[in-house]
């Protein structure tokens, strides 16, 4: 592919956030969440698990649970319990109450709004920031996930040898414009998780011309029929 400039670039990542908005049009949080701090908490136990899971396990939660104060007046046990089903839950649950802790202490029992201050919390990196404030706090941000990541990568709207999440965000910040920058993640997450998988389904794919990915994969091909051979002499008709 020659080398696109960066108007090309932008041109191209425009053309592709079209097509990917009309095949999304659900695009948008799949975590439930009633506050910032409920999706703080969402977000955290969403690490490794997938969003229907921590919806189940939140609903129970958020009725429990009403606010920071809340997750430290239980043993953590119990909230490892109330979070188990999540993964990985003894670090979540100690996430959680090391947020819960710093957001009374430090903010006034209020998330902070700013990505600074998120990303001060226990257990907040930028992708969690970015999730609250483009969603609780209507901040635009672009979160970069491992389905952002893959398909960033693979489209070349950021280098393909990216290593680091914050490279590919930079890379997003600059491609889209700020006002699509929300709907840009969303449409990237679920076109990750649907169709530009970890092993692609290039051939459904609604950006396949504007993608340089070299390796994209073909439709398998069709199960062939297998008739059976009249015998000679048969006239291929049944017996009564
Ligand atoms: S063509 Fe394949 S690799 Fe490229 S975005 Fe589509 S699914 Fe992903």
């Amino acid at each position: 592919m020659p080398k696109e400039t960066l108007a090309d670039l932008k041109a191209r990542a425009r053309a592709i956030l079209r097509r990917l908005e009309k095949a999304y049009p659900d695009w948008g949080p799949t975590l439930e969440f009633s506050n910032p701090f409920e999706l703080l908490v969402a977000t955290i136990l969403a690490a490794q698990a997938n969003d229907e899971r921590v919806n189940i396990v939140t609903r129970r939660l958020f009725v429990k649970y009403r606010g920071p104060a809340d997750y430290l007046k239980v043993p953590v046990t119990e909230l490892e319990q109330d979070v188990h089903e999540t993964g990985f839950f003894r670090m979540k649950a100690k996430a959680v109450r090391g947020a819960s802790q710093q957001i009374l202490e430090e903010f006034g029992g209020e998330v902070p709004g700013t990505m600074d201050g998120l990303v001060s919390l226990r257990g907040v990196g930028r992708k969690t920031a970015s999730i609250v404030l483009a969603n609780a706090f209507k901040v635009p941000a672009i979160a970069v996930d491992r389905h952002v990541y893959r398909v960033a990568t693979r489209l070349r709207l950021a280098p393909a040898k990216s290593t680091k999440e914050e490279t590919v965000e930079q890379s997003l910040l600059e491609v889209f414009s700020k006002p699509n920058w929300v709907k840009a993640t969303w449409c990237l997450v679920l076109h990750g998780r649907r169709i530009c998988r970890p092993t692609p389904l290039c051939y459904e794919c609604p950006v396949n011309d504007l993608c340089p990915y070299p390796k994209k994969t073909k439709a398998p091909a069709a199960p062939t029929i297998r008739r059976p051979i009249p015998r000679r002499g048969s006239t291929g008709r049944r017996r009564r």
